[in-house]
């Protein structure tokens, strides 16, 4: 998912509105915005992409100086309307509006707790126990309440919250998902990757770092809680595949890192061809690292259709089956009667990637060498990352060359571990790196994330 703030601008929900349109990539099953206008919160969240929900009129009837918004995609609870966010509910401390990005990994055992107790939710996404908690305390602030909420959640949160004229930006003591702090003259912006910033007009300022819960208002910014001191663990695969290349998080550019895995993935996996072609959008960077490193050259040897929708209809069988040609067409003149280094971010089900190596034998590629810019994906995630269960992660049962065969590629690589850690300059501790390692951070005691990776 992907969460934004403004505060303190006379068209807050109308820069909200761009910060999730350049965040549209976090997540584009909902969206949703909510603002204060000085005597009541306004929201409006819908299904589907940002530039459908949102017209001219939606926005005028979201008015006021502070705003936040939220895109979605589901990783707890289902994907429906209940669940889209900002949830906006009416407490004893004011009403709240809440975005969340990350995922509670002891949610399940909160939510029973709470219901034990009388309490009736609305959705069934984890941020809402966050809302409840934070309703129930008798705290003499809204942000006491907050704090007592977090202090009792456990799991990834970037999360921003609305209460009347003030934003509460936290992050969790781990720091899985990123969330920056950014200016816009006079105003404050938040937002899950700079790339929002750079669509405002915004200034990066810096990172809500890890544990820190910062008070933003027009008075300015005001630190409620103290950042935790390290190790964290920044979600690596933020880098590898989730954010985009013109982003900056945890404090590196996503674009130069990719490239860097690219280059890393060709020392350590070389491979005797002609061509590097990478699979379109997030497979570029690092095929143009292996061709800057290995010498071979770079040919776009893949176009990707950008226009493809939800809504695209899967024609009849009878028509044809389209699968993967719809997104990704290979240009025949550039690959065929080559030997072609194909590399891409990730390797999750296999079925893609199966797909896009028999496309390049069709269109003339005389072998097919699959380079991946990260290890083997042998786990789900539990901090935010939509990955299917275990047993449809094709690398969690099957060796290399048994992933080499399903693809029907001429040789398989993936860069190592500690290939991947070292293209990073925050040191290697600092990261999760669970669903390629199976070392799982803050997992040992709960028994229901537990039994997800079984
Ligand atoms: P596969 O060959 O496993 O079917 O698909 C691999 C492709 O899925 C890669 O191109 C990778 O970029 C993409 N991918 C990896 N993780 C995710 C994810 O969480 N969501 C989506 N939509 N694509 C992903
Ligand atoms: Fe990121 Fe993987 Fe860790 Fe999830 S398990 S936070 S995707 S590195
Ligand atoms: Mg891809």
């Amino acid at each position: 998912c992907g969460v934004c703030a403004v505060v303190g601008h006379p068209d807050a929900a109308n820069l909200v509105y761009l910060g999730l349109y350049a965040l549209q990539h976090r997540g584009q099953e909902s969206a949703g915005i909510a603002t204060w206008d000085g005597h009541r919160v306004h929201s409006h969240r819908a299904m589907g992409y940002v530039a459908d929900i949102f017209d001219r009129k939606t926005l005028d009837r979201l008015p006021g100086e502070v705003a936040i918004g939220h895109v979605r995609y589901s990783t707890a609870g289902d994907s429906a309307l209940t669940n889209a966010q900002p949830l906006v509910v009416n407490t004893q401390h004011g009403p709240l509006a809440v975005a969340h990005n990350g995922n509670l990994v002891n949610a399940l055992s909160l939510r029973h707790a709470l219901e034990g107790e009388g309490a009736i939710f609305q959705s069934t996404s984890d941020t809402e126990v966050i809302l409840h908690l934070a309703a129930r305390f008798r705290a003499d602030s809204v942000e006491e309440a907050l704090l007592a909420a977090l202090a009792a959640v456990k799991g990834a949160y970037s999360l921003v919250v609305l209460a009347r004229e003030r934003v509460l930006a936290a992050r969790d003591p781990l720091g899985f998902r990123p969330l920056l702090l950014g200016r816009l003259g006079e105003a404050w912006v938040v937002a899950s990757e700079s790339c929002a910033f750079d669509l405002l007009g915004a200034e990066l300022v810096r990172e809500v770092a890890p544990g820190e819960v910062l008070r933003l208002d027009r008075a300015g910014v005001r630190q409620i809680r103290p950042a935790a001191s390290p190790p964290y663990a920044h979600c690596v695969f933020e880098h590898v595949y989730f954010a985009r290349p013109d982003s900056r998080v945890f404090g590196e550019d996503v674009g130069i890192v990719r490239q860097r895995l690219g280059e890393r993935l060709a020392l350590e996996q070389p491979a005797d061809a002609d061509v590097v072609v990478g699979v379109p959008d997030s497979g570029i960077p690092a095929a143009l690292g292996y061709s800057r490193f290995s010498g071979l050259p770079f040919v776009l040897g893949l176009v990707r259709n950008h226009y493809v929708g939800r809504t695209f209809i899967e024609p009849k069988q009878s028509i044809r089956h389209f699968g993967v040609k719809v997104k990704l067409n290979p240009v025949r003149a550039l690959v065929s009667g080559k030997r072609v280094v194909l590399v891409d971010d990730s390797i999750v089900r296999g079925t893609t990637s199966r797909k896009i190596v028999t496309m390049l034998k069709q269109a003339g590629a005389r072998e097919v060498h699959l380079r991946i810019s990260s290890p083997p994906t042998i786990g789900p995630c539990f901090y935010g990352i939509d990955t299917p269960e275990r047993r449809e992660l094709i690398a969690s049962s099957a060796t290399v060359e048994v992933i080499r065969q399903f693809v029907g590629a001429d040789s398989l690589g993936y860069l190592s571990e500690a290939g991947m850690l070292a293209c990073l300059e925050t040191p290697a501790e600092n990261f999760c790196t669970a669903c390629f390692s199976g070392r799982y951070p803050l997992l040992e005691t709960e028994s229901e994330t537990l039994a997800k990776t079984q």
